[in-house]
């Protein structure tokens, strides 16, 4: 089952590829896990699924630490729901990239925990692209001057950007929306290219959930974030 899905997801993933000129091999596939078993977290990574994305720290945490370390090891995991300040020694313990960056204070934050571990943390930077006030992120006419501001941090490395596209993208109104969101998280990263801010590096455009990730690879989507069509549907 998990195996079937996965397999199908790639295949959609590389024909999207495909159409905007890409191989499939330079977008990364995140399983989301979210509410997921372990036991099918293992199932997952045992057929290759090797990125793992979890939203909530405290139930990532349980699931990471009943893995033994060879599989923790395995895996790259990735955060991407939003992060309270609060929570930020224990993701940075856990997560190998951040996805939901937002503010100065929280990338703040990482940098000293991210110091104290030895190690820099992966981040990207979350933006609101939808207008949608339910969700998080940095407004994107904000979204140069925050990873100019967080570039002089030391122990944050900004990878790339992130969005979450208009929801319910299954209603084919909202799919033209997605694809705006989508367009102008891509002229966003153009234009962060643009100014060459040292240390800074976009690499990933991490964007695309199971109703919308064709649409935003076309858009140019390197990473994809997949639970339901995994997964199955969450209660
Ligand atoms: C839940 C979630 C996903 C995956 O959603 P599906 O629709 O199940 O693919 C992706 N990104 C974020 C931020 C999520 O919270």
């Amino acid at each position: 089952m998990i195996r079937n899905n996965i397999q199908s997801v790639r295949e959609r993933v590389a024909a999207a590829a495909a159409r905007s000129g890409r191989a499939a091999a330079e977008i990364t596939l995140v399983g989301v896990t979210k509410t997921v078993s372990v036991i099918a977290m293992r199932e997952a990574a045992g057929c290759g699924l090797t990125d793992l994305g979890e939203n909530r720290v405290q139930e990532a945490r349980e699931k990471i630490e009943s893995f033994n370390t060879a599989e923790r090891k395995s895996v790259r995991w990735h955060l991407i729901g939003h992060l309270q300040t609060n929570k930020v020694k224990l993701a940075v313990d856990l997560f190998d990239m951040i996805h939901s960056v937002d503010s100065f204070k929280l990338a703040s934050e990482i940098s000293r925990r991210a110091a104290t571990s030895g190690r820099p943390m992966q981040v990207l930077v979350q933006v609101n692209t939808s207008g949608e006030d339910s969700k998080f992120g940095v407004l994107p006419e904000e979204a140069l001057d925050l990873v100019s501001r967080m570039s002089e941090l030391p122990s944050v490395e900004i990878v790339g950007l992130m969005t979450i596209g208009s929801l319910e993208a299954s209603v084919s109104d909202n799919r033209d929306d997605a694809r705006k969101s989508f367009a102008l998280l891509r002229n966003i990263r153009d234009e962060i290219d643009r100014s060459r801010i040292d240390g800074v590096e976009m690499k990933y455009l991490s964007m695309g959930m199971t109703n919308d990730f064709e649409i935003a690879i076309e858009e140019g989507s390197n990473v994809v974030r997949i639970g339901s069509a995994i997964f199955g549907s969450r209660k």
